[in-house]
């Protein structure tokens, strides 16, 4: 551990405070300069008690002063003692993410100091061990409390009390009598160790030569990247295992990101699994206490693998000897408040910056991803069947256009088509399951008066107001605005005219079980409405086949593994639409592709039926005939042609402010200021897609380059011009990914 480094013998030249730039974690555009106590002399990384103005704030020793403040105004900065230091690596890659994504250094930092009180000294823990001595009075609970303490292991009177099955009085009862006695531990228990070998599996010849590639990857302690591109259900987490298996062998640290913190339950029992014990997670649902353990285990080298959100990129490794990107084509690795970055490609950044390797995991790779690996920048690791017996599933369109319900049908449905009703009862007569995806949450995307055609909309949003019908409100998704579900029209004031218009997943819900009223099921939808308790609940039902058919958004598509699940039915193909932005066709591929994948992943084969109304599109067919290379072929022309990324490159600027008038200002002046250059092309300013978000007027400016060109360099030369009050706020996002 390194430490704030007193200089044992000060000697003349450095008898002079010795001046450092240090970094603070607030948006300031650069380190400030601070005088180190006389001398002290500090490495990069060491933490330090900066004044600044009235406070003093927690800083880290960045590197050389820039001079700009006098030597007489210089203030002085304290080290921080026995605190450990941030590893110069994380230092240098807050400063990579800071240049590329144009934030300021200290909003990154911040990102990586997030875990409140975890650079503090650590306290102590009060624990109990067995003395030598022997209580006068021995009661069957006593000695069961001291048998259990004679393991030598030191215990909370709580934690004693719960192995031995005895009261906490009866271990109180014994630390009177002096039989047991009291010893100071450090505040958190450690991190067990998992074991690379604990099992080991019987790995498919594909898999082997992948895990092989992978383990000597690992072991040559380089910076690489490898797409472990394998379709569903092929074993890409036993690989990437492997690859594991080898950095803890060897003594390193391993991270692993994830998508969505719903998939992480089912993750850490595989893990488990194979290694003996649990990962350290990292996400935003740890309390602060947790956080601090994570990130002091992290930062001592004691936790050797943490799989985590995003943020997790930003963890004080101490030797990171892999890094994995599990689903990397996942948007949500993008984060897309405060600071805007791509999970996926900062990994690729930081495993360089450490000098080793990162696999980046998908059966739908990112289009620029898969160009890569075919272009040979990448590894390519193929897994190109399923394992064991599974048989990719069956994918068969249904032409919502030709498969209606006939007139005089007794009971007509408005969602569910009669040839996916006929599979329907199909699966559920042979007691298997089934899964009916729909990307949208609660009941209704709209409601409207049928009487004056008036619109329920966000007060706060360009968004309409979509009804959960459960909980009996009308919610904004993208706000969190919630309000009773009204029983008039509140413009023309007529009672009973209000229609849900077009389907969410309840209401889907609703139709299914009126068709199939025997049918046990359940509804998973990441909401604010059902919220993370209840998806994980369905999801585990699933897994236990205590339900037959989960009703899902994007949430159910991604990543599980049931067993049983042999009939997927997409209600709406045609949701992701075809003509949205650069990657709407791409994204709707994936997205119905891996919902696909849930289908038949054991013995039993799976069936796809994905409802369409343009079973012609480009999408449908491809995934019909399961030809994903063929358009990703197709695709890559595409972006090739209108030089869209990785063929050219694009930056957004969002400008957004509650002063509409002042951000239209902002936004027309960035229009008209725009540097010209060669291969730069400017779009905009327009209203962005949510004109209004949040009670926030916002619009867009769009940069495309050639590939060659230094956006970075453009924005700032541009953003320099215009002056932007504080009112107003600019936000970069460069290598955008969605374009709301
Ligand atoms: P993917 O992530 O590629 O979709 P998974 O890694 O989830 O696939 O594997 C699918 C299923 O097959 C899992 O239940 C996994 O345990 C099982 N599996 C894959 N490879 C093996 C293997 N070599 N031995 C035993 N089970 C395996
Ligand atoms: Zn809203």
């Amino acid at each position: 551990m390194m430490r704030a480094r007193l200089n044992p013998a000060p000697t003349l030249e450095i008898a002079a405070n010795s001046v450092t730039g240090v970094l603070l974690p607030l948006p300031l555009p650069g380190a400030l300069d601070y005088k180190l106590p006389s001398g002290c002399e500090l490495s990069r990384g060491a933490l330090v008690c900066a004044p600044l103005g009235t406070r003093e704030v927690l800083g880290v020793v960045w590197g050389q002063a820039d001079g700009s403040v006098g030597d007489n105004r210089l203030k002085i900065a304290q080290p921080l003692e026995g605190a450990p230091a941030l590893p110069p690596n994380l230092c240098d890659f807050i400063d990579w993410v800071a240049d590329y994504t144009l934030n300021p250094p200290g909003a990154i930092l911040a990102m990586a100091l997030r875990s409140r009180g975890a650079l503090e000294p650590e306290a102590q823990r009060i624990a109990y061990v067995k003395s030598q001595v022997t209580p006068t009075r021995l009661s069957a609970g006593r000695a069961r409390a001291l048998e259990v303490a004679g393991d030598g292991l030191a215990r909370s009177i709580a934690g004693l009390a719960e192995d031995a099955n005895v009261s906490p009085a009866v271990v109180r009862g014994l630390i009177q009598s002096g039989a047991l006695v009291a010893t100071q531990l450090p505040e958190f228990e450690p991190f067990r160790h998992p074991d690379p070998g604990f099992a080991l599996p019987q790995l498919n010849l594909d898999q082997a030569r992948a895990a092989e590639s992978l383990r000597e990857a690992v072991a040559a302690k380089r910076f690489s990247v490898h797409l472990l591109d394998g379709v569903t259900g092929s074993g890409k987490t036993e690989v990437y295992f492997e690859a594991m298996a080898e950095a803890l062998a060897l003594g390193s640290q391993v991270l692993i990101l994830l998508p969505e913190i719903a998939l992480t339950v089912q993750f850490l029992d595989r893990f488990a699994a194979r290694f003996g014990t649990r990962p350290a997670e990292w996400h935003s649902d740890l309390s602060q206490k947790e956080r601090r353990r994570t990130y002091r285990a992290v930062m001592k080298g004691e936790a050797k693998v943490v799989v985590g959100a995003r943020s997790a990129l930003f963890l004080p490794f101490r030797h990171l000897g892999l890094i994995v990107v599990d689903e990397e084509h996942e948007q949500a690795f993008k984060q897309q408040d405060g600071a805007i970055y791509h999970a996926r490609d900062m990994a690729v950044v930081r495993a360089r910056i450490e000098a080793c390797p990162v696999v980046l995991s998908s059966a739908t790779p990112s289009l620029e991803s898969f160009i890569n690996a075919t272009a040979g920048r990448y590894g390519h690791l193929k897994l190109l069947s399923r394992h064991g017996a599974a048989q990719l599933p069956q994918v068969k369109l249904v032409d919502l256009r030709q498969e209606r319900d006939l007139p005089d049908a007794q009971q007509r449905a408005q969602w569910l088509s009669p040839p996916l009703r006929a599979a329907l009862v199909k699966v559920l007569e042979a007691g298997e399951q089934a899964m009916l995806f729909l990307n949208r949450r609660g009941y209704a995307p709209l409601t409207l008066c049928e009487a004056c055609g008036h619109k329920f909309t966000c007060p706060h949003c360009s968004a309409w107001l979509v009804e959960h019908k459960y909980k009996k409100r009308l919610a904004c998704h993208q706000c969190g605005y919630e309000l009773p579900m009204p029983s008039g029209c509140p413009q023309c004031g007529e009672i009973g005219t209000l229609i849900a218009c077009g389907p969410g997943v309840e209401r889907v819900a609703e139709e299914f079980a009126q068709f199939f009223p025997q049918a046990r099921f359940s509804i998973a939808s990441s909401d604010t409405m059902h919220g993370p308790a209840e998806t994980q609940a369905a999801i585990r039902a699933m897994a236990r086949q205590d339900i037959d058919v989960l009703i899902g958004t994007q949430i159910v598509a991604k990543g599980h593994h049931f067993p049983q699940l042999t009939l997927v039915g997409v209600v709406d193909a045609d949701l992701g639409g075809s003509d949205g932005d650069l990657r709407a066709r791409e994204r709707t591929f994936q997205l119905l592709h891996q919902v696909s994948g849930r289908a038949g992943r054991a013995q039993k084969p799976g069936l796809v039926l994905l409802q369409t109304r343009n079973p012609e599109d480009a999408v449908m067919q491809a995934l019909a005939k399961g030809d994903r290379d063929g358009f990703y072929q197709q695709e890559r022309q595409f972006r090739e042609a209108t030089q869209s990324p990785p063929f050219g490159r694009l930056a957004a600027l969002v400008i957004s402010g509650y002063d509409g008038e002042a951000v239209r200002d902002i936004a027309r002046q960035l229009g008209k200021t725009a540097p010209l250059a060669r291969d730069v092309k400017v779009w905009g300013p327009a209203p962005a897609f949510y004109a209004l978000l949040r009670g926030q007027t916002r619009e867009r400016l769009l940069v495309q380059t050639a590939r060659g060109i230094d956006m970075q360099a453009y924005l700032k030369s541009w953003l320099a011009i215009v002056k932007v009050p504080a009112s107003v706020r600019v936000a970069v996002d460069v290598d955008p990914v969605s374009f709301f």
